[in-house]
């Protein structure tokens, strides 16, 4: 994986502001496109941000109406573009009873599959080059955060070692640099960890959901490249719509490493951890 950004859709809580849309976080990686959380008017802000519509899956921290209510009309709009490949939706329970109630909402069959994960602490949804990761956290109903985590990278390869140790250039090269080990003509073995540096951790992003302060959060977030963290614990949450300096202040009063207050439209791209 080579491109992690994300969009945020939408950044204020139970009800929308004037500059502030319900919760949503667009996060493209690579070829994918993540949808955390859904609320309600998302996909215009998807329109007016520029994320595209190609969504793979959307995971919902959990069913308090203003993190997923914009999933129905959202995928309305993806069938009426002509949408034939699965859409997946993951959250805590009772995704299944919920969601399949918003999929079907008026219809009797949707123009694309879309299929529901009910998903628990500690459960793992594996994709292409990452896994996501979700971490029981505390609200008032079942609440998930979720960790995407890249895979680590193999470490860089030493040309001038290989040279040294006879491999010939071409595919052994490229066996190497995949992990796997090579036979060379007079049948010495060059292990992989012969040729190459240390493996490269990958990126981790957390994203919290609603949720009270929380131990099994704050250990999922050691060593994470981004938080992004809910503030509706603040005392300022309802006036921070054009002022975020209040909230800015208290979370840095909290932590010491760098703070932003993400606004609607506000895009950060991770980069590789090299
Ligand atoms: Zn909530």
């Amino acid at each position: 994986m080579s491109l992690l950004r994300l969009t945020f859709l939408g950044t204020s809580a139970a009800q929308p502001t004037l500059h502030r849309g319900l919760s949503g976080l667009a996060v493209k990686a690579d070829a994918d496109l993540l949808l955390f959380d859904c609320g309600e008017g998302s996909q215009r802000q998807m329109v007016r941000f520029g994320t595209g519509f190609t969504v793979d899956a959307a995971f919902f921290t959990h069913f308090h109406a203003d993190h997923y209510l914009g999933i129905i009309g959202f995928l309305r709009t993806l069938g009426m573009m002509g949408r034939t490949s699965p859409m997946h939706l993951y959250g805590p329970a009772p995704a299944r009873r919920l969601l399949h109630q918003a999929v079907h909402l008026g219809l009797e069959s949707t123009a694309f599959p879309v299929e529901i994960h009910e998903l628990k602490d500690g459960d793992v949804v594996r994709r292409g080059g990452y896994a996501v990761h979700a971490v029981g956290v505390d609200h008032r109903i079942h609440a998930l955060g979720y960790v995407l985590a890249e895979d680590d990278r193999p470490g860089k390869f030493h040309l001038e070692k290989a040279r040294a140790l006879g491999v010939p250039e071409g595919p052994a090269f490229g066996k190497l640099q995949k992990g796997e080990p090579v036979t060379l003509e007079d049948g010495r073995v060059v292990k992989p960890e012969d040729v190459l540096g240390e493996a490269r951790s990958g990126r981790r992003l957390v994203i919290s959901g609603d949720t009270r302060p929380c131990p099994a959060l704050v250990h999922a977030s050691k060593d994470a490249d981004l938080l992004v963290h809910e503030s509706t614990f603040s005392d300022v949450s309802s006036r921070h719509d054009t002022d975020p300096g209040k909230l800015l202040t208290q979370a840095r009063e909290a932590y010491k490493g760098p703070v932003e207050v993400a606004f609607d439209g506000l895009t950060v791209e991770l980069p590789l951890r090299d």
